[in-house]
């Protein structure tokens, strides 16, 4: 019965999971290991990062090709307007489209050092994407607001403006403080935004690192993540432990309020998604003859 209980939660939830493109021959192998393995878990789609940290978009294009290619997933490009301008976005979208892609996670991405006022925002990205063609396109929330928004008021309706100008869902910064996504899925549905909040989980698993980039991302690192990690420092495998637990705790309660699409920040390894995964339900398809 119990298993039951599980197949059924299971086919009710959507997961998808972010790679970032490899830069070494190891990377590479870590990642197609990690498609193999998370592909069984029939996910929604897979996306693939762009610039900043991911490189050109040469890079995360070659690798969303021959994961179509490879997989017959749903391949998913990350794409960032501040660094293109909107004629090499126009053909960007047209090759994209040309060759089979339909859906874009559209981002306007960092500023880099010294521009304060970006030529264009994501939401300017949406509807030129959507000129362009049809794309199913996703965008980036921020349930704890985005270090450069105003106020969160400002940022609310900034996302509002994307998914006004098309977007057909947003996928969230991670956090793990629960009850802030919760509150501002409320907040979406209260300013009319009806489309998925889905969240952004980040299994973690190097704690310092994450310390870092939470740091200028303005996500919350609650006490009790402080003390679950504390000692170890050199001990991957228990803060894998730990990392999973976490996550499985979140999603857990995630499901309960409702939510049935989740996005995973996978960081180009499996082993954490997958058990998170699990404990939702999602589970292989094996197909039982007749
Ligand atoms: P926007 O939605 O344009 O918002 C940026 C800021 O400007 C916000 O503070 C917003 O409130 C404010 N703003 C919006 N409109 C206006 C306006 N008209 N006037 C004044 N302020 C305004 N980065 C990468 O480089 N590559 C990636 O692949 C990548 N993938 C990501 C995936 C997800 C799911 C998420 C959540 C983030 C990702 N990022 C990526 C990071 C993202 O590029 C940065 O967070 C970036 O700083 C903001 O991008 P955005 O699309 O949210 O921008």
């Amino acid at each position: 019965a119990l298993n039951q209980t599980m197949a059924e939660l299971g086919s009710n939830i959507n997961v998808s999971f972010e790679f970032f493109p490899p830069n070494s021959e190891k990377m590479e192998k870590t990642l197609w290991d990690s498609i193999e393995r998370l592909s069984t878990l029939a996910p929604k789609f897979v996306s693939v990062t762009y610039g900043a940290n991911s490189g050109t978009r040469d890079r995360t294009h070659k690798v969303i090709k021959d994961i179509q290619e490879k997989t017959g997933l749903i391949a998913v490009p990350h794409l960032t307007c501040i660094d293109a301008s909107r004629a090499e976005l126009r053909d960007i979208a047209k090759d994209y489209w040309n060759s089979g892609i339909r859906s874009i996670v559209a981002l306007r991405g960092d500023l880099p050092e010294g521009l304060e006022k970006p030529d264009m925002y994501a939401e300017d990205l949406v509807r030129l994407l959507k000129e362009e063609a049809d794309f199913d396109i996703s965008v980036a929330a921020y349930p704890e607001v985005h270090p450069e928004a105003k106020s969160a008021q400002a940022d609310l309706l900034s996302l509002k403006r994307k998914i006004d100008a098309g977007a057909n869902r947003a996928i969230t910064q991670f956090f793990f403080d629960v009850e802030s996504y919760l509150r501002f899925r409320d907040r979406c549905v209260t300013i009319g935004i009806d489309t998925e909040i889905v969240p952004g989980i980040l299994p973690v698993s190097n704690y310092q690192t994450l310390i870092k980039f939470a740091g200028f991302s303005n996500v919350r690192i609650p006490n009790w993540m402080h003390q679950r990690f504390q000692g170890l420092e050199n001990d991957q495998n228990t803060r894998n432990l730990v990392g999973a637990s976490i996550a499985m705790d979140q999603v857990r309660v995630l499901s309960q309020e409702g939510v049935k699409d989740f996005h995973f920040y996978t960081l180009n390894r499996s082993d954490l998604t997958y058990a998170i995964c699990h404990s939702l339900g999602v589970r292989p398809q094996i197909s039982i003859p007749a």
